[in-house]
């Protein structure tokens, strides 16, 4: 990962530095998407701006993304990790679920023919609520029941 990315930045004339590195180590120890404060709390010895500064050169460069899951700041995460996903968030519980973007495309088909409107799926969580919080609302069985 790391190689790799280091990689990509030389050909594109940069240079993976120590905070750059450092940044892409937190978030690939990490199972879920991250802000920008958790990781400059992580990072003591990395100036906030540096980090910030970071993880804009990371995203642009297509190695790191963000997402926005609640109506909070924007939370960071490698963007192999997980590729094309588009995530549900619980309104009650804040839960989140990383379904495959794939599942929208049938929508994303419709909203462009019909509507002539491309949709950026992803980059926004969806709200709702899941089973545990909601039971009676959804019509599946329980996932977990047996
Ligand atoms: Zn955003
Ligand atoms: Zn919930």
């Amino acid at each position: 990962m790391l190689d790799e990315t280091a990689d990509r930045m030389r050909s594109d004339g940069r240079r993976l530095g120590a905070a750059r590195r450092q940044v892409i180590e937190a978030l690939s120890a990490r199972t879920a998407p991250v802000s920008a404060e958790e990781l400059a709390e992580e990072l003591p010895t990395i100036h906030v701006s540096s980090i910030y500064r970071s993880l804009a050169v990371l995203e642009e460069i297509g190695v790191v993304r963000h997402v926005h899951l609640t109506h909070g700041a924007a939370l960071y995460e490698l963007a192999d990790e997980t590729p094309d996903s588009q995530y549900l968030v619980c309104d009650v519980c804040g839960r989140d679920i990383a379904a495959p973007a794939a599942l929208f495309d049938k929508l994303r088909q419709v909203i462009e023919k019909d509507y002539g409107f491309v949709l950026q799926g992803g980059h926004f969580a969806l709200p709702g609520h899941c089973i545990d919080c909601d039971p009676a609302s959804i019509s599946r069985p329980h996932p977990h029941a047996r």
